[in-house]
């Protein structure tokens, strides 16, 4: 009765007052006194750079299929890569409507607009389908390395592909980009969608030919299920969410390309220059995969914050605890109800807590209310129109330049701030419909 992790709800809120915030569902922030520098972090984390390199490496050999088969991809020559935005007037706005100033200069990352799916999940979920069909293709005589991989789009190779099966669970994004590129490949693809997944994801993946298996229930069972289904069928591949290094290195793979943005663009950062990226968090793969890229490149320079709905902090307890996927919001009775869809995970993933937590500088909490607010004012502002989940991003930088505990502890200056780059990464958006985008717009609006 009663038990989460071996105590119960009142002996976890004893040791940690600031659960009790959470349970009451708050707005709250915790910087983690436990940090490292990044090199000993990133010796934790049980990935390397060479890993990262490989990842890399198979992305650009895929250029070339991905090229034919998306036109989205034409543009980018078929790199899957995001641009960046400064925005000002949104810096302004969301200044003045706090009442709070922000040194520095706030900038968005716009994984939004990734070709694909629109979010984040183009990164992470395109590159293990990839991965896996690389694998299938090699080991049966397909391709070579050396080959055009655009050879693999073709009738036999799409035949050749059809014997295999993929699967995964998924609040929406993540289903979106498994699905797409699986079928695309000519996989036999199932998604198990969340109670939360919008009806325009569905709708979009069926008319992709995708198998939309739907839950009443959360990410968890839909994950759970998804897994079931794969382990009994020995043609069947499970994208596990909560637990893949393939989806964790793709999502890395951002950290050295946003360095390239960055000199495009004459941003420096260096000691008395910091980066300061905030980053909405789910189950913790595409923040935890982005922060360990990021963190390989910027080192103690830059300093990465998870941004998580305050019916969904399931990070932040999982670190803050210490027990991960031991513990779910649910526990605590929190409802993991929310807006933002993509991040209703009430569990967090084991593999990015446990490993990552020593290179994450904080977590925060915003209200779903706040998500439209921040949705309406940057479509006012910058003209640019995202999902509930993202615009938790433009919260963090209030944290951060109110916390002095945490700025001293991370030599984050008055001085140095004054020269930061706030980067906000929006995770999702371009694909909405644009009446559902409408809506999300004019709630907004109201609450302002
Ligand atoms: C999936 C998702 C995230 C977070 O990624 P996780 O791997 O679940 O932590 C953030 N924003 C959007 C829009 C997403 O779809």
């Amino acid at each position: 009765m009663g038990d989460i992790a071996g105590k119960t709800k009142e002996q976890w809120v004893e040791e940690f007052p600031l659960i009790q915030e959470l349970i009451d569902l708050k707005e709250t922030d915790w910087f983690n006194p436990a940090v490292l520098p990044a090199k000993e972090g990133l010796a934790k984390v049980g990935l390397t750079v060479a890993d990262i390199d490989d990842a890399a490496a198979r992305l650009k050999r895929w250029a070339a299929y991905l090229v034919e088969v998306f036109p989205a991809a034409h543009r980018t020559a078929g790199i899957l890569e995001s641009p960046l935005a400064c925005v000002p007037n949104m810096q302004k706005a969301i200044s003045e409507r706090r009442g709070i100033d922000i040194p520095g200069k706030v900038w968005a990352k716009l994984d939004s607009h990734l070709p694909i799916s629109g979010s984040i999940k183009a990164r992470g979920g395109v590159y293990e389908v990839l991965k896996h069909a690389e694998d299938l293709a090699l080991e049966h005589g397909l391709i070579t390395l050396e080959d055009s991989y655009a050879k693999l789009n073709t009738p036999e190779a799409r035949e050749f592909f059809s014997q295999y099966k993929v699967a995964v669970g998924s609040t929406g994004n993540l289903g979106l980009s498994i699905g797409i590129m699986s079928a695309q490949l000519g996989f036999q693809a199932s998604v198990h969608m969340s109670a939360d997944a919008r009806q325009w994801k569905k709708d979009k993946l069926r008319s992709h030919g995708v198998n939309v298996v739907e839950y009443e229930s959360d990410y968890s069972v839909a994950v759970a299920q998804g897994r079931k289904e794969a382990e009994s069928d020995p043609t069947a591949y499970f994208v596990d969410d909560e637990n893949s290094p393939s989806l964790f290195l793709g999502y890395a793979v951002a950290g050295r390309r946003l360095a390239g943005q960055f000199k495009a663009y004459d941003i420096v950062v260096d000691e008395d220059h910091p980066l300061i990226a905030y980053l909405p968090c789910g189950v913790g793969g595409g923040p935890g995969g982005v922060a360990f890229g990021l963190k390989t490149v910027f080192g103690d320079n830059v300093h990465c914050v998870f941004a998580e709905p305050t019916h969904s902090p399931s990070m932040m307890l999982g670190v803050l605890t210490g027990k991960h996927d031991e513990v779910a919001v649910q526990d605590f009775g929190i409802d993991n109800l929310t807006a933002a869809d993509g991040l209703a995970c009430g569990r967090p993933s084991a593999f990015v807590g446990s490993r990552m937590q020593y290179l994450i500088d904080g977590y925060y909490t915003v209200e779903d209310d706040q998500m439209y607010r921040n949705v309406a004012l940057l479509a006012e502002n910058d003209d640019l129109f995202i999902e509930p989940s993202s615009a938790t991003s433009f919260e963090g930088a209030f944290h951060v330049v109110q916390n002095k505990e945490y700025r001293e502890r991370a030599g984050l200056t008055d001085e140095k701030l004054a020269n930061a780059t706030h980067l906000c990464w929006i995770t999702g958006g371009n694909m909405v419909p644009e009446k559902e985008m409408a809506s999300y717009v004019s709630k907004g609006q109201g609450l302002l």
